[in-house]
């Protein structure tokens, strides 16, 4: 029956309609877009386009609501439990935001002796604007300690045990990812709420879940929470900051990073809406499903190795949890020469080292992240070329 409701969702991609011959597997990068966000971006831009804040006409007040609505709107997309006392703040993408976060918030946190808790392994987007808060406060001779966010042994989860252990007194933020960009497991961030206590602040980078699996604030339990609105259907150069106001970020007032981009705004409001009536919920399963497919597919092919459950691949458990995203290498192709191969026919995948930080993959492999527009069929001819190699 997802098959159903999937079809027509595909047929409002105009990218993916217009090129039958291609396969865009590659949405963990970045999401194509469906037709009603286009139309969001045009109708704004032909009926709107103003600066915000600046109102002494109807298309710079209807500008200014824009982003106040929508600010709502990733509240309520979200599921804040109390949008009164949350902010939201746009951004290029979850970089920026996660950098805005390190960079504009978090020094005025901490105090020479403070220690806070980074994943190691994860996006670099989550490493390296931590550590460039170490270095911007050490300059102003506040010297502070960036402790490794430990992982299980064997496995990519957080070890919360191992975290309520290393937590201590002078912690003062912890960073996690919802859910991996290289593995596509869900990182277990349930229990690092209880591992580090009610006081600590805990920022969460959703880049590869929001839109992808439903979220519930309400659940979570963090003060930060970062996402692209590009991976989650919006145009390029759109990103958010969800903050709890009692921890948030404080950020400028708004003008101070200059003219936003309302355009973005425009359209990820639409995405929004595009994504709830499609179901969220669906599209995690379907993206599941697909990327299950596929890990079993590896599977009995045998040659190559799913990255972040080892070669044997033996469990059920571990096929079933690659939440839209499986990455694998063959055992004697180079992963570039197979991201060309692929390509040469018809497949768009991600072959590199993902950018992943100092505890990541080292080695290049190839990721392919379905979402919503891709089918089964299409995860099967991949198998069946993968299979000739
Ligand atoms: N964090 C994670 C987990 C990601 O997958 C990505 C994108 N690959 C980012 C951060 C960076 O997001 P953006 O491209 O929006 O800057």
């Amino acid at each position: 029956w997802l098959a159903d409701w999937q079809a027509p969702l595909r047929a409002q991609f105009p990218i993916i309609v217009a090129h039958p011959e291609l396969v865009y597997l590659d949405s963990a990068a970045t999401a194509q877009k469906p037709q009603a966000v286009l139309d969001a971006a045009l109708t704004y831009l032909t009926t709107s386009n103003a600066n915000a804040g600046r109102g002494t006409y109807p298309w710079a007040n209807r500008t200014t609501e824009l982003l106040e609505r929508t600010r709502g709107r990733v509240k309520r997309f979200l599921g804040d439990p109390a949008p009164e006392r949350s902010r939201v703040d746009f951004f290029s993408g979850a970089t920026e935001g996660l950098r805005s976060v390190a960079l504009d918030w978090l020094p005025r946190l901490l105090a020479d002796g403070d220690e806070i808790i980074v994943p190691f392994g994860d996006h670099q987007a989550n490493l390296l604007p931590w550590l460039e808060a170490q270095k911007l406060l050490a300059e102003r001779g506040v010297h502070i300690t960036v402790r490794e966010l430990p992982c299980q042994a064997g496995s990519h989860d957080y070890d919360t045990e191992a975290l309520a252990r290393l937590a201590g007194p002078r912690t003062r933020f912890v960073a996690v990812t919802h859910v991996h960009h290289v593995y596509g497991a869900d990182m277990n961030i349930h229990r690092v709420r209880a591992a580090v206590g009610p006081d600590v602040p805990i920022c969460l980078d959703a880049a590869q879940s929001v839109g992808h699996l439903p979220l519930s604030l309400a659940e979570l339990d963090v003060d930060l929470l970062v996402f692209s609105g590009h991976k989650t259907l919006a145009l390029p150069g759109t990103g958010a900051v969800w903050s709890r106001e009692a921890r948030g970020p404080g950020f400028a007032p708004s003008g101070w990073r200059g003219t936003p981009n309302t355009v973005g705004v425009a359209s990820l409001e639409r995405a929004l809406d595009w994504l709830d009536a499609a179901d969220v919920g669906r599209v995690g399963e379907w993206t599941s499903a697909l990327s299950a497919r596929l890990t079993e597919g590896l599977r009995h092919l045998g040659q190559y190795e799913v990255l972040g459950c080892g070669r044997s691949l033996a469990a059920d458990s571990e096929v079933q949890r690659r939440a839209g995203i499986v990455t694998f290498r063959h055992e004697l192709i180079d992963s570039m020469d197979l991201g060309f191969i692929l390509y040469s026919h018809g497949f768009m995948v991600r072959s590199d080292d993902h950018c992943q930080g100092y505890a990541g993959e080292r080695d290049p492999s190839v990721r392919v992240s379905p979402h919503v527009y891709n089918t089964p069929e299409e995860i099967d001819r991949l198998l069946e070329v993968l299979a000739e190699l």
